[in-house]
């Protein structure tokens, strides 16, 4: 199904079976997700490809460094910690939330005294203290449309005045051409996992006006970017 197609049936909300199976998918791809991170295995894509890959991430992670995150940190969707350990060097404490205990399994930050773990429904989970600064790393692009805004008016509660916040996501292009990508339709999309099993998930790719727009809506000025290829990022902070 090509782009103009998908956009034809995006308006069919996603239901909450959807974002459950979405969650089981996790947890079922827990022990090989780093693969796709580390371009190990069906995602090396060759030397070539793979240095621009790593290059564009260095790209970001500098674009992060450059702003100073400080204090209590709260990171979600965290996942194996593709960028929890990064996190951990700028925050004096840091608080990591998501759904599966299986990817929080091989999150290294877990075991460190100054990160306190949430096993939780981020569709229903809501902040019990409030943080210097936020992030959450290819977590958006599996939202659905309709709870977008929801999300980061919950972001938005989680920070303080001036607190700042950070996301990564995938451009279309990393999102969709890669090999366990079976097919997208709407707001969904197949994936395959090593055993053979397929699984339905969420995957929009939000434009960064859009995403500037809803985070301002909120109170937070967010300004959006994307490296040449594979990622969109945002950096900003909370201004009410
Ligand atoms: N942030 C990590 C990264 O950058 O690699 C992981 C991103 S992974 C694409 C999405 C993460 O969202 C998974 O760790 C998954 O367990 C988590 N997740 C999926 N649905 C969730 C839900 N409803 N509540 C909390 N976490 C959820």
């Amino acid at each position: 199904m090509n782009r103009k197609e998908r956009e034809g049936a995006s308006h069919e909300r996603v239901t909450d079976r959807q974002l459950q199976d979405q969650l089981n998918y996790y947890r079922e791809r827990a022990p090989e997700y780093d693969d796709w991170w580390h371009r190990r295995g069906t995602f090396n894509h060759g030397d070539e490809v793979n240095r621009v890959w790593f290059a564009e991430i260095s790209m970001v992670k500098d674009a992060f460094k450059s702003e100073h995150f400080e204090g209590d940190f709260l990171e979600l969707a965290v996942g194996t910690g593709t960028w929890s350990c990064l996190f951990l060097e700028e925050a004096r404490t840091l608080t990591v939330v998501d759904g599966s205990e299986e990817m929080l399994s091989h999150n290294p930050v877990v075991a460190e005294p100054n990160v306190r773990t949430i096993i939780a429904d981020l569709f229903s989970w809501s902040p019990d203290q409030l943080y210097d600064s936020v992030a959450f790393t290819f977590w958006i692009s599996h939202l659905p449309r309709e709870r977008l805004r929801d999300f980061f008016t919950m972001v938005s509660r989680c920070l303080k005045t001036g607190g700042k916040i950070f996301f990564i996501d995938d451009r279309e292009v990393s999102g969709t051409c890669e090999s366990h990508v079976m097919g997208a339709s709407g707001q969904t999309m197949v994936r395959k996992l090593n055993n053979g099993d397929h699984a339905t998930i969420v995957k929009n790719f939000f434009g960064d006006k859009e995403i500037e727009k809803i985070a301002a809506d909120v109170g937070i000025e967010l300004h959006v970017h994307c490296t040449p290829t594979y990622f969109q990022y945002g950096l900003g902070s909370k201004t009410v």
